[in-house]
């Protein structure tokens, strides 16, 4: 038997051969000319994969949080308002951050499990002059997707910056950056973008970019500093050597491979399998009989499922069960129901099978802990969502 566990959790995810292949090579120098070409090669395919023509990228070595940080401590000075659309953990994140640069915060908050109002969201917005306004596209704590086309609207009609986390979604949801009026939208490599986890992924647009040049006090953060990291970009473009700090060489060059990958598969291909592979998901999760944390299936992720745990079924039970089934899943992480729910990540390289063979694993997992359901129910209403 294959010695190999699914990894089915909003990521770190499973990642494609190549992709690991990519950085385990032999490490070149970062002003080496075909790492240099590698890594201009890498920036000109973001712009295709975020749908963003005119944006520009930063690549930088970190996780995802140093991508939200980063966009910030760049666009906010102190005074500046700020709204967060707070749909789970990772928009507190976002209060707490720009609290932390300075900014004066409102938090607009969805009911649990719900995504934003978005008549809420403009009356808020006609309220004061906010200078930025974030959203979380997918809340990997709630599973839940806002509609970040309507929202990019909104911030075009009131003149707000947008900025939008796309850890959990870029590659993997829908989203064309330029068309939606979204002013940054930042990632990690970790997620539907399918490299291990070290890389900060920004996207910024023209206007965003304009906001950060015209700046009166310096932005208080030295290595997040775009100063510090626009040259270099431009460099790597231009195929010219260049130093700030030195680039994760090898997982640039992972980063590479697997940006081929996305675009080979054609954008709008990968938002219809994932949108796919999420309703097959989540058809599993209610036939089995469990409920979900997002209050509406238009609200739900394509990139992971956050079921509750049925009655008299805990974590601590299923999950490693789950597991000895062949699929690790991830335990809750929104402070309020964490121990009531549980998470399934399908996104980046995640096939029919394997969402086939997670489904099959919790099952086993569920009986194992007694539950009583139709054995193979759940894989079937998956199976005929993906054979659909
Ligand atoms: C994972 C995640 C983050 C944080 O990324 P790290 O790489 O863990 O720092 C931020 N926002 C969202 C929506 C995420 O899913």
């Amino acid at each position: 038997m294959k010695d190999r566990t699914l990894l089915m959790i909003p990521g770190p995810i499973e990642f494609e051969p190549d992709v690991l292949q990519a950085l385990g090579a032999p490490t070149t120098s970062h002003v080496a000319p075909e790492f240099i070409e590698v890594f201009g090669q890498a920036l000109e395919r973001m712009r295709k994969v975020w749908l963003c023509p005119s944006g520009q990228p930063f690549v930088v070595a970190g996780s995802g949080m140093l991508a939200l940080e980063m966009a910030v401590v760049n666009l906010i000075e102190p005074g500046d308002k700020a709204l967060v659309l707070e749909t789970g953990v990772f928009g507190d994140r976002y209060a707490e951050l720009l609290a932390r640069y300075g900014a004066e915060v409102t938090v607009l908050r969805a009911p649990l499990g719900n995504t934003v109002d978005l008549e809420q969201t403009e009356a808020t917005l006609q309220d004061a002059s906010y200078k930025l306004m974030t959203l979380t596209h997918v809340d990997t704590s709630t599973g839940v997707r806002v509609d970040a086309k309507a929202l990019g609207v909104l911030g075009r009609k009131y003149g707000v910056l947008t900025v939008l986390d796309g850890v959990c979604s870029v590659a993997g949801e829908e989203l064309c950056q330029q068309e939606w009026g979204i002013d940054v939208a930042l990632s990690a490599s970790q997620k539907a973008i399918g490299v291990p986890p070290g890389l900060a992924l920004l996207m910024v647009g023209p206007q965003a970019m304009a906001a950060w040049r015209a700046r009166k006090s310096a932005v208080s953060s030295y290595y997040a500093d775009w100063s510090n990291w626009l040259p270099i970009m431009e460099a790597y473009e231009a195929r010219r050597p260049s130093y700030f700090g030195t680039p994760p060489v090898n997982l640039i060059c992972a980063l590479n491979v697997s940006l081929e990958q996305i675009l080979g598969e054609g954008m709008e291909a990968r938002f219809v399998r994932h949108r796919k592979l999420g309703e097959a998901c989540k058809a599993a999760i209610s036939a089995l009989g469990m409920s979900q944390v997002p209050t509406d299936p238009a609200h739900a992720a394509a990139t992971l499922t956050a079921p509750y745990y049925p009655e008299g079924v805990t974590g601590t039970e299923l999950l490693p069960k789950v597991k000895a089934a062949g699929a690790i899943l991830a335990g809750g992480l929104h402070p309020k129901i964490k121990d009531r729910y549980f998470r399934i990540g399908h996104m980046g390289a995640t096939k029919p099978g394997d969402l086939l063979a997670t489904i099959g694993a919790l099952e086993a997992g569920l009986h194992a802990c007694s539950y009583t359901f139709d054995r193979g129910t759940g894989v079937a209403a998956a199976q005929r969502v993906l054979l659909s």
